[in-house]
């Protein structure tokens, strides 16, 4: 059985102060459930932050990106090497760094080939845009994501992807259970050619896009989902709380 995960991109919010105040009523609110794993993603300057208020407690620490030299002039960059053992894990490939920052198939290859080197576990994120969708090149693009972005690599059992349609982050404007499922299941079917059906069984497909907590019942029970990757929502602790106890009580429920 796959081990169901809510991960909270923080993207590039909150401060020192309420950074603290968010992981102090997230660990208060989570801690006793059970069944789910449970991750949040601080900018960089507070992931140390992150990482006391939530020692001892069931919520792991994540970063949103990751450079894969070990060090050097790549100013801004923080490497693979810098995180291990201050993060569990990295969010690889999410739409926005693929938009504004220049991340292409090619980079995030690299950066997931470097992470799981270093004893990271990725978050390795794809998407259609919507005029892909529009143009019925989902697929298409879904599994040339996949293809080129697990190019030489040995996916571990468990290794976890989100499926975020770049035109659902955001914008509260969600899939729906079934397109997700429908996604999701493409994207096993790709990871299956790849690595064979026993890796692909075992792999976690997280959905993003707009997930809430009056929505995330209908993505968790679907039979391919296995969690959510969630900006906004992640924002506060109670729609955090809200959002691994949902996915928690539809998890125990799934066959
Ligand atoms: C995301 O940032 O990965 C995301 C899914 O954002 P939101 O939940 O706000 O759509």
């Amino acid at each position: 059985m796959r081990i169901p995960i809510v991960a909270g991109n923080w993207k590039m919010n909150t401060t020192a102060a309420s950074c603290a105040e968010l992981c102090d009523g997230i660990r208060k609110g989570v801690d006793g459930i059970s069944g789910v794993e449970k991750v949040v993603c601080p900018p960089f300057p507070f992931l140390f932050i992150a990482r006391d208020r939530l020692k001892g407690s069931s919520v792991k620490v994540g970063a949103q990106n990751v450079h894969w030299a070990e060090r050097g002039a790549y100013t801004g960059a923080v490497s693979h090497m810098m995180l291990a053992g201050v993060v569990e894990y990295v969010i690889i490939g999410h739409s926005e760094r693929r938009a504004y920052h220049g991340d292409t198939d090619e980079t995030v290859n690299r950066r997931l080939v470097a992470a799981l080197a270093a004893g990271l576990k990725p978050i390795f994120c794809v998407g259609e845009t919507e005029s892909e969708r529009e143009a019925g090149r989902t697929e298409e693009v879904l599994r040339r994501q996949v293809r080129l972005g697990l190019k030489g690599i040995n996916v571990p059992e468990g290794f976890v992807i989100a499926y975020e349609p770049v035109w659902a982050i955001g914008t509260g404007k969600a899939a729906t259970g079934p397109m997700a499922n429908e996604a999701i299941g493409l994207i096993r079917a790709e990871v299956a050619r790849l690595s064979g059906a026993a890796v692909a069984q075992s792999v976690r497909i997280l959905y993003g896009g707009s997930v809430t907590p009056d929505n995330v019942a209908e993505f968790a029970s679907q039979p391919e989902i296995d969690g959510g990757l969630v900006g906004g929502a992640s924002l506060n602790a109670d729609s955090f709380v809200s959002l691994v106890r949902q996915t928690a009580e539809v998890a125990a429920a799934k066959p």
